[in-house]
C-alpha cells in the first residue's frame, strides 16, 4: 500500500510500526460553532483511509481530538453570556450528529483538550528541562531555533521564516528571545477559563494539545498523523518540534494532508457569502451525498463544491443504491440457491472489479478510481442479474457490492419511506392499545415508528409526530 508522505513529498510503501496495527491521529475541529463543509472533508477522507485499513485486516487505533479551549470559544461564550464549557459541549454534540449523518465511524478516542491539561504541563516541563522552552512573565515559549529539524515538514527554512516573521511581531511578543518562538503556555486574561501551572494561572497553546493527546493515547511514535493541508504550517511543524524534542523519537512516520475545498471555484469565506455548514447541506441533501461527493476526487486535489457537482453526486449515488435495491428485489423472488456454470464464470469476472477497487485504494487512496470500479460493478450487475438468476448468484453480487461500499462509508440500503397515512393509522392503533392497557403493543408500535425515523410526542392536545 502506498501513501503520499508530506514529509518526503513522495509516495512511500506503508510499513506499520507494529505488525497488523495502525496508530493514527487526526487533528479535530475547534468547537465554537456548527462545523462547515471544509471541516467535513478531512473527517470523510481519513475515515475512509481508516476503513480501508480495517478492510485489509489492520487493527486501527484512531484518535481525533476536540479543541475545546480557544479564543473563538471564549468569544462566543461572552457573546451569549454563557460559559466556554457550555459552548464547547453544545458544539461537540452537534458535531457528532453531523458526523453520524456522514457515516463517520466513531473514533477509538476523542480526547478533549480541557481534560488533558496535566499531561500538557508535564510535557512543557520536559521541554524546559531539556532547554527547548523558557518562561517569561508567566508565558512559556518554545525555542524554535534549538530544534535543528524545524521546517522539515513544510519544507521551509528558518531564515526565510525569520524575515517574514519580523514583520509579524506584535505588541507583547517582544519579550520572546526570537520572533520564531511560539507559545506553549499563556497566562489568563480576565474572564477566561484557566488552570494552575508552575508558570501562571492560564491555558496551553493550541499546538501542545495535539502533541500530548497523541502521546497519551497512541504512544511516543505513531504511524499516521493527518489533517487538512492548512495545518502543515505552523501547527504540524510545531507539533513535530515539541514531540520530537520532548520524546527524543521520530513523531509520526507518515504525514497525510487533504487539499482545500473551494465553493464555485472561490475560497469559502463568510464575507463572500459562500460559507456552508454541514447542517445547511443536510437540509437539502442526505449527507451520504456529501460524503460521496467528497470521495469523488482524490483527497490531495483541491475540490470544488457546486450545486451541479452535488447533483451529479446525488444521481451517481442513486445509481448504486438502485442496483443494490434491484438485487434485493430479485432475491425476494429467486428460486434456487445453486449457481449455474455461467454464473460461476460471471462471479470470476466480477472479482476483477474488487481487484481494481483495491488497486486504486492501494495507490494513495485514490477514491475517484475506486468509485469508478464500483460503477463498473453496478453496470455488470445491471446486465447479468435478472429474474432467472439464482439466489446464490444474487447474494454473492450483493455481498461484493456491500463490501466495497462499506469501505467508502456509503450506505446502500435505502431508508424505507413511510407515508403519512400509514403513520396516522399506526398512531391510532397505538392509542387503542394504550386504552386497553396493552402497553407492550403500544411500545412496539412506538419503536417500529422510531426505526422508520418517526418521532412521537405525547402532548396534552394528543399525539404529535415528526420525521427525524
Ligand atoms: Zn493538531
Amino acid at each position: 500500500m502506498k501513501i503520499y508522505n508530506t514529509m518526503s513529498k513522495k509516495k512511500e510503501e506503508f510499513v506499520p510500526l507494529e505488525e497488523g496495527k495502525v496508530k493514527m491521529y487526526v487533528c479535530g475541529p475547534t468547537v465554537y460553532n456548527l462545523i462547515h463543509i471544509g471541516n467535513a472533508r478531512p473527517m470523510i477522507v481519513f475515515d475512509t483511509v481508516r476503513r480501508y485499513f480495517e478492510y485489509k485486516g489492520y487493527d486501527v487505533n484512531f484518535v481525533s481530538n476536540f479543541t475545546d479551549v480557544d479564543d473563538k470559544i471564549i468569544k462566543k461564550a461572552n457573546e451569549e453570556g454563557v460559559s466556554a464549557d457550555e459552548i464547547s459541549k453544545r458544539y461537540i454534540a452537534e458535531c457528532k450528529k453531523d458526523m453520524e449523518g456522514m457515516n463517520i465511524e466513531p473514533a477509538t478516542k476523542n480526547p478533549l483538550a480541557t481534560e488533558e491539561i496535566g499531561g500538557m504541563i508535564e510535557m512543557i516541563k520536559t521541554l524546559i528541562d531539556k532547554g527547548y522552552a523558557y518562561e517569561k512573565n508567566g508565558t512559556v515559549y518554545y525555542r524554535t531555533r534549538k530544534f535543528k529539524d524545524y521546517g522539515k515538514l513544510s519544507h521551509k527554512n528558518l531564515d526565510d521564516l525569520q524575515s517574514g516573521g519580523r514583520t509579524l511581531l506584535v505588541t507583547g511578543e517582544d519579550e520572546k528571545e526570537d520572533p520564531l518562538d511560539f507559545v506553549l503556555w499563556k497566562p489568563k486574561k480576565e474572564g477566561e477559563p484557566a488552570w494552575q501551572s508552575p508558570w501562571s494561572e492560564g491555558r496551553p497553546g493550541w499546538h501542545i494539545e495535539c502533541s500530548e493527546m497523541s502521546k497519551k493515547y497512541l504512544g511516543e511514535q505513531i504511524d499516521i498523523h493527518a489533517g487538512g493541508e492548512d495545518l502543515i504550517f505552523p501547527h504540524h511543524e510545531n507539533e513535530i518540534a515539541q514531540s520530537e524534542a520532548a520524546n527524543g523519537k521520530e513523531f509520526a512516520k507518515y504525514w497525510m494532508h487533504n487539499g482545500f475545498l473551494n465553493i464555485d471555484n472561490r475560497k469559502m469565506s463568510k464575507s463572500l457569502g459562500n460559507f456552508f455548514t454541514v447542517r445547511e447541506i443536510s437540509e437539502k441533501y442526505d449527507l451520504q451525498v456529501l460524503r460521496f461527493f467528497m470521495l469523488s476526487a482524490h483527497y490531495r486535489s483541491p475540490l470544488n463544491f457546486s450545486a451541479e457537482l452535488m447533483e451529479a453526486a446525488k444521481s451517481g449515488l442513486e445509481r448504486i443504491v438502485t442496483a443494490a435495491e434491484n438485487l434485493k428485489f430479485l432475491l425476494g423472488n429467486a428460486g434456487t440457491d445453486s449457481l449455474t456454470e455461467e454464473e460461476k464464470e460471471n462471479l470470476e469476472k466480477a472479482a476483477a472489479f474488487t481487484g481494481s477497487f483495491e488497486k486504486a485504494m492501494e495507490d494513495d487512496f485514490n477514491t475517484a478510481d475506486a468509485i469508478a470500479a464500483v460503477f463498473d460493478l453496478v453496470k455488470f450487475i445491471n446486465t447479468t442479474a435478472g429474474s432467472d438468476s439464482s439466489k446464490g448468484y444474487l447474494n454473492a453480487l450483493y455481498a461484493q457490492m456491500k463490501k466495497l461500499t462499506d469501505v467508502l462509508g456509503i450506505i446502500i440500503e435505502r431508508k424505507e419511506e413511510i407515508l403519512d397515512a400509514d403513520i396516522e393509522a399506526l398512531i391510532e392503533e397505538r392509542q387503542a392499545a394504550r386504552k386497553a392497557k396493552d402497553f407492550a403493543t403500544a411500545d412496539r408500535i412506538r419503536d417500529e415508528l422510531l426505526e422508520k425515523g418517526i418521532i412521537l410526542e405525547d402532548t396534552r392536545e394528543g399525539v404529535k409526530w415528526k420525521r427525524a
